[in-house]
């Protein structure tokens, strides 16, 4: 019986991880939900998994979900703020972990898990891409596993053959990482000034959170998953290659130097590398149903285009930098994408903020948490002050 730890299991992730374990009790136990704020999502979460603990970060919210739990005859012990999540994440009790909390906020409680030495599932990209090799030697020396939850990620994995993370696998000539293009991908370059956070979340394949369906917009989601590649498996930064697929059926490639190339499809559900991970080595149901290839027909391939898409080509240089290029990638990206959130920056100026902060702030080396998390700092501010200058002073 795996014992399960689902940080941010309010999410879109967190909901389909439960919708996954749900379909086997008989495999998974519940150890640990954690979550931001929505507490009466939380507790019906609890009430249905009977957890050890709950953890959520907004005081008054985990009041209300003790209270809840209370009334309810539940035995589930709820825990509040940032530290709790980590203590969550290295529960003794606990086997495997979900890290499934989105951007910066996630990667202390996914390096805690790391360090228990626990199975670490991970959705949450950002803490890999800030903290890069800190987070693959916590894996090796807490003594766990690191499963990719991300769907190209996943792909490459069943490609691969068996290897620890980070380290490359022989043979490998290059890596495909497949894009749906976003919704915006047919949209003439002059319109994209204009697009509303709607219509950045309204993505065409994939049900996700608003920030991720904003990174598939401005394609820095690719950017990330690249530098996510490049890290999980050990990979040059010219070997990964990404390839606009607007089906969403073949979910990554890995081409080998005999010409063979391996692909993994099937339809875009979560729930697939979900259960994959879960259950890894062993495949059990997802609920996800079968693909028909039939029926899909037909199966399109495109190269990106960079010049609309700068955040793409934000993240490849980035990629290339290494050090706490990453880090300050992902910082100035995530302030800008709040602030396109909430109605305070344009869509293209998204990526003009993410450029600013890149040629303000030189890279260091990164050889403690210290530098990444001084970086991350460093970049917030500035992306915030340019974001809060007057118009046309950073354009
Ligand atoms: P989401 O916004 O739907 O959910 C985020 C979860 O994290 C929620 O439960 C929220 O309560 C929690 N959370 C947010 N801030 C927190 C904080 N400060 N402390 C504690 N909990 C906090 O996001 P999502 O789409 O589920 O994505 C989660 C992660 O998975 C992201 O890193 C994303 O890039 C990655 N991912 C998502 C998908 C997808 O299909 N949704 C696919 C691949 C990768
Ligand atoms: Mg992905």
């Amino acid at each position: 019986m795996r014992q399960l730890v689902i940080l941010g299991s309010t999410g879109s992730i967190g909901r389909s991880t439960l919708d996954v374990v749900a379909r086997h009790p008989d495999r998974f136990r519940i150890v640990a939900l954690a979550a931001a704020q929505r507490w009466e999502e939380l507790l019906a979460q609890c009430l249905a998994h009977r957890p050890d603990v709950a953890v959520l970060m907004d005081p008054d919210g985990a009041r209300a979900l003790a209270a809840g739990l209370k009334a309810a005859g539940s035995r589930t012990e709820v825990m509040v703020g940032e530290g709790a999540l980590a203590e969550a994440a290295s529960l003794g009790a606990a086997d495997t972990v979900m890290a499934a909390i989105v951007g910066a906020a996630g990667l202390a409680s996914t390096l805690a898990a790391a360090r228990a030495g626990k199975r670490v599932l991970l959705a949450n990209k950002e803490a890999l891409v800030m903290a890069g090799r800190l987070l693959l030697e916590a894996v090796a020396t807490g003594g766990g596993e690191l499963l990719p939850i991300d769907s190209e990620h996943n792909a490459i994995f069943q490609c691969l053959p068996p290897g620890r993370p980070g380290v490359a696998a022989k043979g490998v000539r290059r890596v495909w990482l497949t894009a749906s293009g976003g919704p915006f991908l047919r949209l003439p370059v002059e319109r994209l000034e204009h697009v509303t956070p709607a219509e950045a979340c309204a993505h065409p394949r994939w049900v996700m959170g608003r920030k991720i369906s904003v990174d598939s917009a401005t394609l820095m989601n690719k950017g990330l998953e690249l530098i996510e590649a490049q890290l999980l498996f050990g990979l040059a930064p010219g070997s990964v290659e990404v390839l606009v697929h607007p089906e969403s059926i073949v979910h990554s490639l890995v081409e080998y130097t005999d010409g063979s190339t391996l692909a993994q499809l099937g339809n875009p559900d979560m729930r697939t590398p979900i259960a994959h991970a879960l259950a890894w080595p062993e495949r059990i149901e997802s609920g996800v149903e079968s693909l028909d290839l039939v029926r899909q027909g037909v199966l399109r391939f495109e190269a990106p285009d960079r010049v609309k898409f700068r955040c793409l080509a934000l993240a490849e240089g980035a990629a290339r930098c290494g050090g706490t290029t990453p880090a300050i990638l992902n910082a100035a990206n995530e302030v800008a994408v709040a602030a396109f959130l909430g109605g305070r920056l344009n869509f293209t100026s998204i990526a003009t903020v993410i450029e600013r902060v890149l040629e303000r702030l030189t890279a260091a080396e990164v050889a403690s948490l210290e530098d990444v998390l001084g970086a991350d700092a460093h970049a917030r501010r500035l992306a915030s002050e340019a974001i809060d200058a007057p118009a046309g002073a950073y354009a």
